[in-house]
């Protein structure tokens, strides 16, 4: 395979070379060979950027909604055209299989541009709060953000960030995972070819140590808007702090997925089947079973029918399969968690430890389910982000609501029941930015985020336009 040479970074309407050679390789985690080499990023890197970005916001803010659409839209053409390429890119930094590539995670970065144009077309920035008093509210863009993103979803999440700032007037650097950093280059490259002024929009790359602490602590930052694990969410809030920077998070989950008695057939298997997608690798994935106790022999039956059927293979190979985990480092957490989860009494019913059978090399894990898990367990508190599922036994309304809130995280929970009215009832009693009942998808443009440590921001649709935004309320306006 030709290793992609990919060492510039995009500062300022052009690609440039670091001002200092810090070479990272990046690894196809489906051959564990390298497939890319980019630039880890220096402080001269990081500051050059914020500096372009800092001159181009005035004019940026300034510039009329009609062209920042007219650019938007020129950016939906061209990802449109290029969405096989961005696909491609994707399967090769994080494993991501043919069909998922191009199904689910390239085509969530069309999605999301498409829905931020429908939004930002119909968000009113300026009304009066009182006509009468004269008091007017402008909300303005809050200025030049940091965007830094994980590498699960990487299109996903870079859109997610990038559409809303560029909607709101904001301007901005982003930098992408440098474990999956080739879908965030190619957008790049796309933004440029979009017309954007320069300076509005800078890719650098970089690590959490190097160009994430530099971005998250730099003064003329105004915002950092992060995306990934609690453990870094943290050290950015706290980096922050000294500049009062707006910190937008969006982290980890564990949500649970209530099924009970009353469950539509299918509802066991959708929810394992959403652990295992993307190898396990999502947020929002329902890894707690929680299931009454009157179905559970059956439940259990279900889950391991999902494991065994659910293939595992390389991510260049089309078809209905998972592909690997994104890293060794990846890899070996996992299987950590999984021993552990043995080590504490769970029983295995399904997968285990090392890589399926049939592969030799790359990172694999094979589609695990614990049955007989108890809330206390590591591998009912911790993420493990890998396809394994843990089955909790529950006795009651009451019970599963308590199991489901007793966690650090509150991102995504799940409700299988026909009864509308308990279904409703519990949804309130949920502590996450998010609720699903019967595996009924979320409209585009709801707002995604989470309680507690699952972060403080709500990203999509004007929920994640307003996040980008500064509040102005001036008196005497006529
Ligand atoms: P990570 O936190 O290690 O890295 C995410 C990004 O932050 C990368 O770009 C990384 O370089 C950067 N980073 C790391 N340490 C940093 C620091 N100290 N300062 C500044 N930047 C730093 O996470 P990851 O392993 O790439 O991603 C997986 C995590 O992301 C999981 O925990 C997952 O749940 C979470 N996630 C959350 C959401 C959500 O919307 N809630 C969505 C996707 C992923």
């Amino acid at each position: 395979m030709t290793v992609k040479l990919k060492k510039q970074f995009y500062i300022n309407g052009e690609w440039i070379d670091p001002k200092k050679t810090n070479d990272l390789e990046v690894i196809d985690p489906s051959t564990e060979e390298v497939c890319a080499i980019i630039s880890l990023g220096s402080e001269e890197d990081t500051n050059l950027a914020v500096d372009v970005a800092k001159k181009s916001f005035t004019s940026w803010w300034h510039t009329s909604k009609e062209k920042k659409l007219e650019l938007l839209n020129n950016l939906l053409q061209i990802y449109v055209n290029r969405s096989s390429e961005m696909a491609e890119a994707i399967s090769l930094e994080m494993g991501a299989p043919k069909d998922w590539s191009i199904n689910a995670q390239s085509q969530s970065g069309e999605d999301h541009i498409k829905t931020f144009i429908k939004h930002f077309k119909e968000f009113n920035f300026d009304n009066y709060l009182d006509e009468e008093k004269r008091n007017y509210i402008s909300k303005e863009p809050i200025g030049v953000c940091a965007l830094i993103t994980p590498w699960n979803w990487p299109i996903n999440q870079i859109a997610l960030k990038v559409l809303p700032a560029l909607a709101s007037g904001c301007t901005m650097i982003l930098k992408p995972s440098e474990i999956a950093p080739l879908s965030g280059m190619l957008f790049t490259e796309m933004i440029h070819d979009a017309g954007f002024p320069k300076g509005v929009f800078n890719l650098v790359n970089g690590d959490g140590p190097g160009v994430g602490t530099q971005l998250s602590s730099h003064p003329d930052i105004d915002m950092v808007s992060f995306t990934g694990s609690t453990r870094a969410g943290k050290l950015i809030t706290k980096n922050a702090a000294d500049t009062i920077k707006r910190v937008s998070l969006e982290l980890g989950g564990k949500g649970a997925n209530i099924v009970f008695a009353d469950a539509d057939e299918k509802a066991v298997k959708r929810g394992v089947r959403r652990v295992f997608n993307n190898s396990g690798q999502s947020c929002n994935a329902p890894t707690r079973l929680l299931v009454e106790k009157s179905i559970y022999e059956r439940a259990v039956k279900e889950a391991i029918d999902v494991a065994e059927k659910t293939k595992v293979n390389v991510a260049n190979k089309e078809g209905d399969h998972i592909g690997p985990v994104v890293s060794k480092v990846q890899y070996d957490k996992i299987q950590i968690l999984i021993n552990k989860g043995i080590a504490e009494g769970a029983k295995l019913v399904a997968g285990g430890p090392n890589r399926p059978m049939h592969l030799n090399k790359g990172y694999f894990v094979r589609p695990t389910v614990f049955a007989d898990v108890n809330n206390n367990m590591t591998i009912a508190k911790e993420e493990i982000f890998g396809p394994v599922v843990s089955i909790i036994p529950f006795s009651s309304e009451e019970e599963a609501v308590k199991i489901s809130n007793d966690t650090a995280y509150g991102l995504t929970n799940y409700i299988q029941t026909k009864d509308t009215d308990k279904a409703q009832r519990i949804a309130r009693q949920l502590r996450s930015g998010m609720v699903e009942i019967n595996g009924v998808g979320f409209a585009d443009g709801s707002p995604f985020g989470g309680y507690k440590q699952s972060g403080n921001g709500r990203e999509g649709g004007k929920w994640g336009l307003e996040e980008f935004l500064e509040v102005k309320s001036i008196s005497g306006w006529k």
